[in-house]
């Protein structure tokens, strides 16, 4: 209880500090720095099914999308979704769907130059033991990779996290489209009960969209990110 509410005070303390960093940036005399939430998946894709309750991949995907989007807003940035319905990105569900729905979110990152681009998905695997939440990077983008990292970071301090993980490379088309700092989230596993339960409660997705958001306010508010955003900051000086 007392490690709870120590990660839950250290949780608000980066979550305040990130407000009032992306604040300081506004006053600076900038845009406000522009985040791409990618809710996987949608339409007749619906992605991977819940073994025991049959929710929809797409459908949380959206849930927790939505949710972190007003987490980050909350603390200052401006928010772009790949994907604000239930509805695909692929325009008619006629043969060739999956790759222009890919190729349309990749319109929307590359005309957002975000500081970030996260990535909402849920996992399923054959053993149904396997559980907890896991963050990709692209491998040969030290960004993403700081990014994931500070992500699975603070997905691995949540009380309700058994397994924690370390963030792994990944050879995805969401982080290959561009060059912005791009990470994918699979939030847990809809093939494992107890994950599947959690990810269902709407409790728990806004907890894990809050978490999401800490990580990714983490990440902008090092010296890594700044450095490396220094070409966002000349781009955004209005
Ligand atoms: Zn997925």
């Amino acid at each position: 209880m007392i490690f709870a509410c120590l990660a839950l005070c250290a949780a608000l303390a980066v979550t305040v500090g990130m407000c009032l960093y992306a604040l300081a940036q506004t006053a600076a005399g900038m845009r406000r720095m522009t985040v791409v939430v990618d809710a996987g998946h949608g339409g007749i894709d619906g992605g991977v099914v819940g073994r025991t309750t049959k929710v929809k991949e797409s459908d949380l995907n959206l849930a927790v999308s939505r949710l972190l989007k007003a987490e980050l807003e909350d603390a200052g940035f401006c928010v772009i979704e790949t994907r604000p319905t239930a509805a695909g990105l692929y325009g008619a569900a006629t043969a060739g769907y999956k790759r222009r729905d890919m190729q349309k979110r990749a319109e929307i990152i590359n005309a957002a130059s975000p500081v970030a681009v996260i990535s909402v998905h849920q996992n399923f695997f054959s053993a149904s033991s396997r559980r907890g939440a896991q963050v990709f990077f692209r491998a040969d983008n030290a960004l993403s990779e700081t990014l994931a990292c500070s992500v699975q970071t603070a997905l691995n301090e949540m009380p309700e996290c058994v397994v924690k993980s370390e963030a792994l490379c990944g050879d995805y088309y969401v982080l290959n489209c561009s060059d912005y700092p791009a990470v994918i989230v699979e939030c847990g596993f809809l093939s494992n009960a107890e994950d599947e339960k959690l990810l269902t409660s709407s409790a728990y997705q806004k907890r894990i969209a809050q978490t999401i958001a800490a990580g990714t306010l983490a990440f902008l508010a090092t010296g890594t990110a700044a450095s490396g955003a220094v070409s966002f900051d000349i781009s955004q000086r209005e």
